[in-house]
């Protein structure tokens, strides 16, 4: 079945991950509706119609699922309740299943496991008497993170005795927790591919990403990998999808480690920042891409058209001197309409484009250091 232009598809979540579908659904000829319960979020000022409501409202799914033809979700951690209350009546992309899965970092590395991919040594801590055992299996330093709703590095604490591992266990609540190993990381690369109903994939590049303080700052494209690990992350990803049965954009970050080994790091059931280099510099965005897998359409060219470095810009480099972004004329700047800046909060992001990586590199760094 495809859902074709004119009808009407939706989104959970009204923040920039929303905005850039709505964005594209909306080129692409779809009437648009999004539920987020800020009357303010970025999605829901350019949608044809914003359910102001929470994810669990009763009376908000009830009026998504008569309006749309299709959902599907920005936010990970959205209730599978919920999809499964919006499936009854509506198709709905990726399923509460694949959405339960990458909810949990517990769930997501066993089924990463299953598929035949790599992970971190890692236990699940349901309550202190697990500790031990955990430790016995990672050894230190080693990572205590929780199992679910944990982002841009909240969440996790690097512990280096049983003592410290059961502290911050406490301190997280003593709610459900993974303990991992810690690894020597030479770098850090994401894929992101688009699969529909049909089983049709399309992969993206890899991308290499660079993180600080735990949130994204860069990412490059083409990633500084061999083509061997690149045709290897890519593989990945894809067992991964066909493992999970996947429909909608999936998005894999692995570890690659000193001697050139993938391992698993976490999924995303959605698009994801380190996809954000698509919008300027593939074939088909990883939006106009969800947009794609959600209406049953076949997957669109994800091929590179430029080398490109993307740059993350947070709260915290407000106010920003545009000018000196704008000087730059390979530079594409993209703002989410969010009113308030604060620190670590994601405001927008730029695309370099350039004949290189390293060249785009350079340019998308000075432009950095002008602004911060
Ligand atoms: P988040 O959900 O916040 O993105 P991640 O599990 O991806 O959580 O961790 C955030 C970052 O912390 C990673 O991108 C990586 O830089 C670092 N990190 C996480 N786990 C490990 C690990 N086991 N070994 C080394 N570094 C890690
Ligand atoms: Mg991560």
């Amino acid at each position: 079945m495809m859902i074709l232009p004119g009808s009407t598809i939706g989104v959970l979540g009204g923040g920039q991950l929303g905005l850039m579908f709505v964005s594209a659904a909306r080129t692409m000829g779809y009437k648009t509706v999004v539920l987020d319960s800020d009357k303010n979020s970025p999605a829901g000022l350019i949608a044809d119609q914003h359910i102001c409501a929470g994810y669990e409202d009763p009376a908000g799914l009830k009026k998504m699922a008569e309006l749309c033809d299709a959902v599907t979700t920005e936010f990970e951690n959205v209730p599978a309740a919920s999809l499964r209350i919006l499936a009854e009546t509506t198709f709905v992309s990726p399923s509460a299943e694949s959405v339960e899965i990458a909810q949990n970092r517990g769930r997501e590395k066993n089924y990463a496991r299953q598929a035949g991919l790599e992970t971190t040594p890692f236990e699940t801590i349901l309550s202190v008497e697990d500790i031990e055992k955990a430790v016995a299996t990672t050894g230190f330093p080693s990572i205590l993170k929780l199992s679910s709703l944990g982002y841009d590095g909240k969440g996790q604490a690097i512990v280096n005795s049983v003592e410290e591992v059961k502290k911050k266990f406490e301190e997280f609540g003593s709610v459900e927790c993974v303990l991992e190993k810690m690894l020597d990381l030479k770098q850090e690369v994401s894929v992101i591919l688009g699969r529909n109903a049909d089983g049709d994939v399309s992969v993206f590049p890899v991308s290499e990403n660079v993180h600080v303080n735990g949130i994204l700052h860069t990412s490059t494209v083409p990633a500084n990998v061999s083509d061997e690990v690149t045709g290897r992350a890519q593989e990945q990803a894809m067992a991964l999808a066909n493992t999970m049965d996947y429909t909608g954009i999936l998005t894999v970050e692995f570890f690659v480690t000193a001697d050139n080994k993938l391992v698993f790091n976490e999924m995303a059931p959605r698009p994801h920042n380190s996809g954000h280099y698509t919008l300027d510099a593939t074939v088909t965005s990883q939006f106009e891409q969800q947009v794609r897998c959600l209406c049953g359409l076949p997957a669109g060219n994800g091929q590179l058209t430029s080398p490109v470095v993307m740059v993350n810009l947070l709260g915290d480099l407000w106010p920003v001197d545009w000018k000196k972004i704008y000087a730059e004329q390979s530079l594409k700047l993209h703002l989410y309409g969010k009113e308030e800046a604060r620190p670590g909060r994601k405001m927008g992001h730029y695309n370099v484009l350039a004949e290189t990586p390293v060249q785009a590199k350079e340019i998308a760094e000075k432009i950095f250091k002008e602004i911060s």
